[in-house]
């Protein structure tokens, strides 16, 4: 099969286009042709270099596609049946396991992380990854969608315990996890802010169900919120930027307000003031990826249309390299996706 690997770690001219074995799948597991794959900034960090990766490799969190064989030990499934996978590994047997929290795992990784992902044309994976999917959604969409709308699922719903009515602040409208979490939370009839860096992001940002649109480059966001707020501050903010935003973000909350954090894009060294922290009794959460029981439940919202994926572009997968470019240059809104 085609397929693009590193083998070894550096700029995108380490991406290598080429002709590896077909995967040979186990009796339990099922093989899907790739149809689509998205890139994450996960892709940007692997491609540099990250502990914990085998070369060579092969990267790409989110895959759509066609059941091309089931094991014989499986039922249920059937080939040509059109699924999306669950963007992770995980063991399936241990305690965090059966209880449902797969991202406490100690075996846990994301899918093209520590294992081999799909930006490639044929993937061997257990069946409870594998999710059909409704003939509405074509593969491109499916493919946009798995990890960030299950990240900022699990951040809002599963952490923050987001309720109706409340303000939520996004960080990051372009970004993946951006545009889920404006749509969740709009979902949940909360009064949504958010920020990008230019005024056709935040036109898009409107349209996409924002309240309000914060330029980060041409205002300080705490002190837009305080006015959007009437100096009150949000009840949540979905932080992933990092380095950059984080005093910002930290100022934007009110007293008893959820800052939940799933990355940090700009880096990942922050200050915190204890003395805000306890007497504005402020709650600081660490979010990484999701359960299976929340992928099917934010799934659902997208099946059912309630949950728009975002696409900004599709490349061929012989293009990788392009792609990674136009994802490093933060120019995109939404989903960059690639295809066998
Ligand atoms: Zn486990």
């Amino acid at each position: 099969m085609k397929a693009v690997r590193i083998h070894q770690f550096g700029e995108p001219e380490v991406l290598q286009y080429e002709d590896i074995p077909d995967p040979q799948p186990r009796k339990d597991q099922i093989l899907v042709r790739v149809k689509a794959c998205a890139l994450n900034h996960l892709d940007l960090w692997v491609r540099k270099g990250l502990p914990g990766v085998k070369l060579p490799h092969i990267l790409g969190s989110d895959i759509a596609g066609e059941i091309a064989a089931v094991g014989e030990y499986l039922t249920g499934f059937h080939t040509g049946q059109r699924v999306l996978l669950a963007p992770m590994h995980f063991c399936g047997h241990c305690a965090k396991c059966v209880a449902g929290l797969q991202n406490q795992c100690r075996e846990f990784t994301v899918l093209g992380n520590a294992v081999d992902g799909g930006n490639c044309e044929l993937i061997a994976v257990p069946s409870a990854s594998v999710i059909p999917i409704p003939d509405t959604l074509d593969f491109i969409a499916a493919a946009s969608v798995p990890l960030v709308f299950l990240t900022a699922w699990h951040m809002l719903v599963g952490l923050a315990g987001v309720r109706p009515g409340q303000t939520v602040l996004v960080l990051g409208a372009s970004s993946g996890v951006g545009t889920a979490a404006i749509q969740i939370a709009r979902l949940f009839q909360c009064r949504v802010i958010t920020t990008t860096g230019n005024e056709s992001k935040l036109e898009k940002a409107r349209a996409l169900g924002a309240d309000y649109a914060i330029d980060h480059y041409k205002q300080k966001i705490s002190e837009e919120v305080r006015k959007i707020t009437n100096k009150e501050g949000v009840d949540i903010v979905v932080e992933h930027v990092g380095a950059a935003t984080w005093d910002e973000s930290l100022r934007s909350l009110k007293s008893g307000g959820t800052l939940v954090t799933c990355g940090a894009t700009t880096g990942p060294s922050v200050a915190i003031d204890l003395r805000h922290l306890f007497a504005r009794q402020l709650r600081l959460l660490g979010s990484y990826m999701g359960t299976m029981g929340e992928l099917h439940e934010v799934l659902g919202h997208v099946f059912a249309g309630r949950l728009k994926p975002v696409v900004d572009r599709a490349f061929s997968l012989s293009e990788i390299r392009a792609a990674h470019e136009h994802l490093e240059k933060s120019q995109m809104f939404g989903k960059i996706v690639v295809n066998p």
